[in-house]
């Protein structure tokens, strides 16, 4: 079973170079990609209007593979977490936050991290393993699956976001393949607009994904100075406010959005001053952007606080007076450590646990 090529791992360019190796024409490739992503079947011989030698080819040669279930906790407020194994004691997950107007899926692109935040647990967990395009992409399918999408039906993720665990941009191509398959009509189908990659400021990575594949941009800004972010995002160091600021205009230009959203964790005593909110207005004159400010969701020893709430209005408000669009992020989920930045914290052990409290729910697998 492990060496048959997963079909889950390649888009529609990928699909039709291998039919095409095998003698097949591109509108096969088509075909099947609409069965697996549109309609999410997995069993060849489901696919009706796929000529009988080809399914048993595609039996032969190939298998369709997502990551398995092994917890599903759902939050008072809706929001629907799904923890999943990745193999090798990994587990990453993957959050569904319903809202009146759209269904966002938050995706995870690395089990652990490697960039070391200081205030997040992904971060603190290390670096396991970059996911498989058929691991990322995996999420989007099963969670329609899970929520019961129809093939011809409403769309019920509506957005994705890519701000689960790990960092995107340094599992760049793994994550373009499956950003491909989100926009391709014969998969998923959704807009540019409605597809994000947050990331911490991989520079060369965002020219690159501005090449390969523009969709909206979040960047984890989280400091108004180099001075404070060295400190809170290592990879500052690396790549100061001055080189990322230009790679989020030269992103622009080919982005579905003309603004960035950079994201703000606010930490009490850390970078919630007026002052900061001075400084960040004087970004803001550089760089068209809208923030979001994400209230600090604690996890155990992270030797951070959040900023009270006040101080949170106050500071948005300093934004705002500036003319700046700022908006603060609900809390989602944190009930089931589902809201941002508590991803990891307790994955290990809680993988664990319910590996032995609970087999592993597989959808026929
Ligand atoms: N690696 C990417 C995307 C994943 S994290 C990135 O850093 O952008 C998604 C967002 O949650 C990022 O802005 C991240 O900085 C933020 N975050 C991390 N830990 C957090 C925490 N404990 N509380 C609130 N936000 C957090
Ligand atoms: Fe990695 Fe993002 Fe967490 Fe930083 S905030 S450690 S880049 S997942």
């Amino acid at each position: 079973m492990t060496d048959k090529l997963n079909l889950l791992d390649l888009d529609l360019d990928g699909l039709v170079e291998w039919f095409a190796a095998r003698g097949e024409k591109p509108f096969r490739a088509r075909q099947v990609m609409r069965w697996l992503h549109r309609a999410g079947v997995s069993d060849f011989e489901q696919m009706s209007d796929v000529a009988k030698s080809l399914r048993a080819k595609l039996a032969e040669e190939a298998c369709v593979r997502w990551p398995a279930v092994v917890r599903d906790s759902v939050s008072t407020d809706g929001t629907r977490k799904w923890l999943l194994d990745v193999g090798a004691g990994n587990a990453v997950e993957t959050v569904f936050i319903p809202e009146t107007s759209r269904g966002t899926l938050c995706v995870s692109s690395q089990a652990g991290c490697a960039l070391d935040c200081a205030f997040c647990s992904t971060g603190k967990q290390g670096f396991n393993r970059n996911l498989s395009s058929a691991e990322i992409i995996g999420q989007l399918w099963l969670a329609n699956r899970l929520l019961g999408a129809t093939a011809d039906g409403e769309r019920i993720v509506s957005n994705v976001v890519m701000m689960g665990m790990g960092e995107p941009l340094a599992n760049l191509d793994n994550v373009v393949t499956a950003l491909r398959l989100m926009l391709d009509d014969h998969a998923y189908g959704l807009s540019r607009r409605r597809v994000t990659v947050s990331t911490s400021g991989i520079v060369p990575a965002m020219d690159r994904l501005r090449e390969e594949c523009p969709v909206a941009l979040a960047v984890s800004l989280h400091a108004a100075n180099d001075a404070l972010r060295d400190r809170l995002v290592p990879i500052n160091q690396k790549y100061p406010l001055r080189e990322l600021l230009a790679a989020c205009n030269r992103y622009l230009d080919a982005a579905p959005r003309d603004f960035v959203t950079f994201e703000y964790v606010m930490l009490d005593g850390v970078n919630d001053t007026d002052g900061d909110a001075r400084e960040l207005v004087a970004i803001a004159r550089q760089v068209p952007c809208k923030y979001n400010l994400i209230p600090f969701n604690p996890f155990p020893n992270s030797g951070f606080r959040r900023s009270p709430a006040e101080r949170i209005r106050r500071f948005a408000g300093i934004l705002q007076d500036a003319g700046i669009v700022a908006t603060t992020r609900k809390t989602r989920g944190d009930d089931v450590d589902a809201a941002c930045g508590q991803l990891a914290g307790q994955v290990l052990d809680k993988t664990r646990r319910t590996r032995i409290l609970q087999p592993a729910r597989e959808l026929g697998q």
